[in-house]
């Protein structure tokens, strides 16, 4: 690939790192797994925000923000939960620095705090003890509540985007007082980020359970969706949790109820990370740079001129006055690259390799016909077209786009999803033609263990469309009713 970027086929992770760098989303910084996004990178981070706070709105839920430092004790207080982040916590011991006397600063030990803090890996402990004081009575409930922050997990194996240290996400908690209600809450936000993932990602995504091995820390029972990268490996891009009365129990947030009783609030929690740019990423972009579906894209529509002289460049910029303001009463974004600073070919590859969906050139000669040349990035055609009608062709390639690039993706992951009845065939898969296979599978957590240890792939959900099939274990041989969904994940 031009500028330095190695192909996918030959060495996928560099490939996926040097898009990243090359395209000016994001960059390491100085503390390991921790990165810093640049304006490229964060702006389709908030047109990700833009559109889930929508749709998170739309059905009911609000925004409220909770503090980054949550009391240790909270932790110990949910047993599985302590012992699920324990590992990945980082933790505030002193609130104070101090010259030593020979110029060195040095953490002041007469500032130790008296009850450590923990970095939130995640909000459940401080939002349960909040809630404590918010429920009296059903009447309370529901509380649907989201806050969109950053938090930190202590990543031994991190990668761009899609595992920091510190990483960018919403985290939605909400109370009832029904179990029945909170599962419908878990499955309808779900269906949101799937939703989500397949109408704005363009990202055909399964929806699915994780079995007990693979459930969040805490949960009864945790709902998630998984997409297909180009590799062939799964990835984990939302997690939907029901939490039962766990939460309730460990920090006493009791209600009472419609007949005059006390019981425990039910609990969901639901999340998305900057995850899903990295997923993007993967799915969609070839050895030319970033592809980039019109309905994230920062830059919808990029508008090159090409010119010799300062008047010719008048006479295209009144031009393109015209069509942006057509282009953005119909909530296009357009960016017209009059820079004299760089030729055209040069801006060609900057917006190949940054996933602008159009390219609109306009030289001299376009001008005298009353044309444009079109260059989508998808397909990587392009074409000679009439001013006239310009804007509503170009609204309605964007949307075509949008689809090619899901259809894309859609068929990649049919060609890529096999079944497979025995363990010989279910290895040979994982090398030859890595994807989702789905097979047999006992149900037990030692077998799934034991599949793993073995050959590196994990379940990665029991899809919720699921059809109950009589069949043996690939592993042990015994009987199973239904098939899952396997892979190597990332
Ligand atoms: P969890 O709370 O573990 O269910 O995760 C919530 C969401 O955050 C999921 O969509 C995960 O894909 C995402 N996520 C978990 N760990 C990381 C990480 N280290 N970096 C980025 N995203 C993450």
């Amino acid at each position: 690939m031009s500028k330095g970027v190695i192909s996918k086929d030959e060495d996928y992770s560099q490939w996926f790192n040097d898009l990243i760098i090359k395209s000016d989303m994001a960059e390491y910084s100085p503390v390991r797994g921790c990165m810093i996004i640049k304006p490229y990178g964060y702006s389709i981070w908030e047109k990700i925000q833009a559109q889930l706070d929508k749709m998170f709105k739309e059905t009911g839920h609000q925004n409220a923000y909770f503090p980054l430092l949550i009391p240790k004790s909270f932790f110990s207080k949910e047993a599985s939960h302590v012992e699920g982040f324990a590992k990945e916590c980082a933790v505030v011991t002193h609130y104070r620095l101090k010259n030593d006397g020979t110029g060195n600063i040095v953490v002041d030990e007469d500032a130790k705090l008296e009850e450590e803090l923990i970095i939130r890996p995640t909000s459940e402990t401080i939002i349960w003890n909040t809630y404590r004081g918010w429920i009296q009575s059903y009447r309370d409930l529901p509380i649907l509540v989201n806050q969109w922050a950053n938090v930190m997990r202590w990543e031994m194996r991190t990668r761009l985007f899609l595992r920091t240290s510190e990483f960018l996400w919403q985290e939605g908690h909400t109370a009832h007082a029904t179990a029945e209600e909170a599962v419908a809450e878990t499955e309808q936000m779900l269906d949101i980020y799937a939703e989500f993932a397949e109408n704005w990602m363009a990202l055909p995504v399964v929806k699915g359970r994780k079995t007990a091995n693979e459930r969040f820390a805490g949960a009864l029972d945790t709902y998630c969706i998984e997409a297909l990268m180009q590799d062939g490996k799964a990835l984990q891009a939302g997690t939907s949790h029901f939490l039962g009365q766990n939460f309730a129990k460990a920090f006493d947030v009791k209600f009472t109820t419609r007949d005059n009783k006390q019981d425990f609030v039910w609990a969901t929690s639901w999340g998305v990370s900057t995850r899903l740019i990295g997923a993007l990423i993967m799915a969609h972009s070839d050895d030319a740079g970033l592809v980039l579906p019109p309905k994230l894209a920062p830059i919808q529509v990029v508008i090159v001129p090409i010119y010799k002289h300062p008047e010719e460049l008048d006479a295209i910029t009144e031009y393109v006055k015209g069509l942006t303001k057509e282009l953005r009463s119909k909530d296009v974004t357009v960016k017209f690259d009059n820079r004299d600073t760089h030729r055209p070919g040069a801006k060609f590859a900057e917006y190949e390799l940054k996933g602008v969906p159009l390219r609109v050139a306009i030289g001299s000669r376009d001008m005298q016909n009353g044309t444009v040349e079109l260059a989508r990035r998808d397909t990587k055609t392009k074409e000679t077209v009439q001013q006239d009608g310009l804007a509503a062709h170009i609204t309605a390639l964007l949307e075509e786009i949008q689809t090619n690039i899901y259809t894309k993706a859609s068929t990649f992951r049919a060609e890529n999803t096999t079944e497979v009845d025995t363990y010989e065939e279910f290895k040979r898969m994982l090398d030859e033609q890595p994807g989702f296979i789905s097979a047999h599978w006992d149900g037990t957590s030692e077998t799934e263990q034991k599949i793993k240890d073995e050959t590196k792939a994990t379940i990665r959900c029991i899809p919720l469309n699921n059809k109950q099939e009589e069949g043996k274990c690939i592993l042990t041989g015994n009987p199973s009713t239904q098939r899952v969904l396997f892979a190597r994940a990332y």
